[in-house]
């Protein structure tokens, strides 16, 4: 075979195209498509690239640099993902550098170095626990405690240990943490150790943490439903002439148990499953039902993993760690850029989430979509399962594109909640209002509480107030740096913008006509935290949204204390709408929904109804009915009709109608270019140019441009264009040109202090 002397590098940086380096002799034939190499970029700085292919053509014209070395024993992406990376650049319009950024655990991805840093070892957290020192008999256990009736401390360690372990009740042992048992008999380390000595117990060590404790024996599926056992067939027969089949099943049907039934079969031919959930917080739950089938061969992969983690779960998807492989990811959006070596099944759960969108930075790409591409890749199936699905995926059901499988009722015959609009306007008039709560969410609350059940309350802003206000004048602090107001935060006493992050001290007089006493206007989570608190002052009430779980295991733990029935009233933004299975939840209260419905959005009232039916999804999801009350100005609005009746098809028809009328997706593809510039007049100047080669092309397709709502963050002012290119339109050409109009403005005179971004389907 001929030797290739060269190769083409990947390197992470928003500069088009690779890199043509020379393959040393001795690294010849070791180095391979998906290698990770050291090259120099520029003046002196070291960079990681990824071969993305080799040949023999010398480059003309240009000094040719060489490899300076090989930075693995194995090549660290494979052929799946390099055309994986190569679509996502195409497609998002973005360098493949900013795809490989995007896709490596940042450790494995050097930018600019001087010199190649030592990782950081991944330390697997180990834990220890406790078991016989051997195989007693039940009866000389009992012989064994008859002796240790002389040592009561020791005496209550092994009773609670066989306890603990299962023993008892002749079931197959479990493991016992050492911590656990502890703390179960009260008794100190000193006894355990006696214990030990006597060789009666024994100590070891199992890894934990995030992974599973793999002694643990894998319990056994359920049972499905008749409902579950046609739809499962269903999809299998739909998988026969389709790859992708979306599951529309109302909340608690049971789709996650269908779910698990098919990643037993895949897993079973010995091909890899990819879980996707739009948010990291939903993953607690799924993890410890998928874990308790799957076991040792269940990754977990989102952004809170810290770099080593990250490496090391990137080896076992790889195969490459002499740890166990994973078969099954549950992961957030970016688990999509593992490096899956055979497929078999995708599933994207709650489908129409937002979350799956990457808005910034490049790539701006859909993990759905994506999703779809790489299962495509791998000839695998894909699963889109929704209690409400997007248009979008709906009308490719609808098409035939999708196979199309739905769950009506739900699991067990449970009904779905009752729903009881409030019409807090009309209460506020009657002097009926108790804060921001209306005569029927509080007697539902009441139920609840005197019955032992627990309520959520969503509401989705956080902070204390949106904004504050002066009376006299109407003068309200914004952002220094952000065309928006400041929100109030009343925990830490400060206004922050939740663009930027700014945050000043709160305001004692007004900042336009000195008059002091400045009010507090439109209510966030934080402040229905302190009302619920004063209007139900025994209630055990907590809150989560982002504020309240910044830390690493904050959501579990707010989690756990919800399960164990330890909080009464959970205060939440959307993080609570979604995925939380609790037994005990009856009454969930959506405290103002024209916020939802109100949005400057396409898919403002697409979205305002999933939220709402994931919202109240949450209610009566065992015996007892769910009661959802949800707080509205506007009680006759179409929108919120639908969701008292749980109508979804109705939502999709007038939905589709609009988006026909309107010129909005599934009919048009969309295309955002947002221009950014700390000088407004440049910025105008720059984006009429644009504006202008674009409409020479796409004529009235292209609208704008235009200062966004937002139109200027951390001092940069923005303008929009958005193309709404017609169906027909080949994407590749629109793309094209879209490309070559960009890179004309580029090299306009001053055109370097200018920021470009561009986003396919920006929504
Ligand atoms: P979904 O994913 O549609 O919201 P889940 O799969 O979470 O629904 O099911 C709702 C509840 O019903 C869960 O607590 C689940 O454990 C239970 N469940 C669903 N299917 C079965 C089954 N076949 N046997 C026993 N319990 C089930
Ligand atoms: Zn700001
Ligand atoms: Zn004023």
């Amino acid at each position: 075979m001929m030797n290739n002397h060269f190769a083409d590098i990947i390197l992470p940086l928003a500069v088009k195209g690779t890199f043509t380096y020379m393959i040393p002799d001795e690294l010849t034939d070791k180095i391979v498509p998906g290698s990770r190499v050291l090259v120099q970029f520029g003046n002196r700085k070291l960079y990681s690239g990824i071969v993305s292919g080799l040949h023999d053509n010398t480059p003309s014209g240009i000094n040719i640099r060489s490899i300076n070395r090989l930075l693995d024993p194995f090549p660290v992406v494979n052929a799946f993902q390099l055309k994986f990376w190569s679509w996502i650049s195409d497609y998002y319009m973005c360098t493949i550098g900013e795809v490989m950024k995007a896709a490596l655990p940042s450790d494995l991805c050097l930018e600019g170095v001087t010199s190649v840093p030592v990782p950081e070892k991944y330390k697997p957290r180990e834990e220890t626990f406790v078991k016989l020192a051997r195989d007693f008999s039940e009866s000389e256990l009992n012989i064994i405690l008859d002796k240790l009736v002389k040592a009561p401390k020791q005496y209550k360690l092994l009773a609670s240990y066989v306890d603990l372990s299962g023993y008892a009740l002749g079931m197959q042992v479990k493991p016992v943490r050492k911590s656990l048992l502890i703390k179960e008999s009260s008794s100190s380390p000193a006894s355990i150790d006696g214990l030990v000595r006597k060789k009666i117990l024994t100590l070891y060590t199992l890894e934990t943490g995030r992974l599973t404790d793999t002694e643990f024996p894998a319990e056994p599926l359920k049972v499905l439903s008749g409902a579950q056992n046609t739809a499962l067939y269903s999809i299998t027969e739909i998988f026969r002439d389709k790859d992708i089949s979306l599951l529309h099943g109302v909340t608690s049907s049971g789709k996650t148990e269908i779910y698990i039934h098919l990643i037993e079969e895949v897993l079973k031919k010995g091909r890899q499953v990819l879980y996707l959930l739009p948010e990291i917080s939903l993953t607690a739950q799924i993890i410890q039902r998928l874990n308790k089938h799957f076991g040792a061969v269940t990754g977990i992969y989102h952004s809170r993993f810290s770099n080593p983690e990250k490496v090391e779960i990137w080896n076992r998807v790889a195969g490459a760690d002499t740890a166990k492989e994973y078969q099954l990811i549950i992961g957030a959006r970016s688990a999509i850029f593992l490096p899956f070596r055979n497929l078999g099944l995708v599933i994207v759960d709650e489908e129409q989430d937002g979350s799956f969108k990457q808005h910034d930075p490049a790539p701006r790409y859909h993990a759905r979509d994506s999703a779809v591409i790489l299962a495509a890749l791998h000839k695998a199936k894909t699963i889109l399962g929704s209690a409400s699905p997007s248009i979008e995926s709906y009308n490719n059901a609808l098409s035939g594109k999708y196979g199309l499988v739905e769950l009506k009722e739900r699991y067990g015959l449970i009904k779905l909640p009752e729903i009881v609009l409030a019409n807090y306007r009309e209460a506020y008039r009657k002097k009926l209002m108790v804060s921001h709560f209306t005569p029927q969410l509080l007697e539902a609350i009441d139920n609840a509480l005197a019955n032992n059940e627990q309520v959520i309350l969503f509401q989705n802003r956080r902070g204390f107030s949106p904004y504050i206000e002066c009376p006299e004048c109407g003068w309200i602090p914004r952002c220094i740096q952000c065309a928006v107001s400041l929100t109030y935060h009343k925990g830490i006493g400060r206004m922050v913008c939740h663009y930027c992050g700014f945050s000043t001290s709160i305001p004692s007089q007004c900042g336009n006509c000195h008059s002091p006493g400045l009010s507090a206007r439109g209510f966030g989570t934080e402040k229905i935290e302190d009302e619920i608190r004063i209007v139900f002052p025994s209630a055990r009430v907590a809150r989560m949204d982002q504020d309240t779980t910044k830390g690493k295991n904050s959501f579990e733990r707010l989690l756990k204390a919800l399960e164990e029935r330890q909080i009464d009233i959970l205060i939440g933004t959307q993080m609570i709408s979604k995925g939380l299975d609790i037994e005990n939840l009856t009454v969930v209260g959506i405290l103002n929904a024209d916020n939802l419905l109100n949005y400057p959005d396409f898919r403002a009232h697409e979205r305002s109804f999933q939220m709402m039916e994931q919202v109240s999804g949450r209610a009566g999801r065992r015996q007892k009915l769910g009661k959802v009350i949800i707080q509205t100005s506007d009680p006759d609005n179409k929108i919120i009709r639908l969701v008292l009746n749980h109508d979804y098809k109705n939502m999709f028809r007038i939905q589709v109608e609009e988006r026909k009328a309107f010129n909005y997706p599934p009919f048009r593809r969309l295309i955002k270019i947002s221009l950014r510039h700390k000088n407004r007049s440049l910025l105008n100047g720059f984006s009429d140019l644009l504006g202008g080669d674009l409409k020479k092309v796409f004529g009235k397709s292209v609208l704008g441009p235009e200062f966004p709502l937002i139109s200027q963050v951390q001092l940069w002012y923005i303008k929009t264009i958005l193309i709404k290119l017609e169906r027909e339109q080949p994407m590749a050409r629109a793309r094209h040109f879209i490309a070559e109009a960009i890179e004309k403005l580029e090299k306009e005179k001053g055109a370097s202090a200018l920021r470009i971004a561009v986003d396919v389907d920006p929504y």
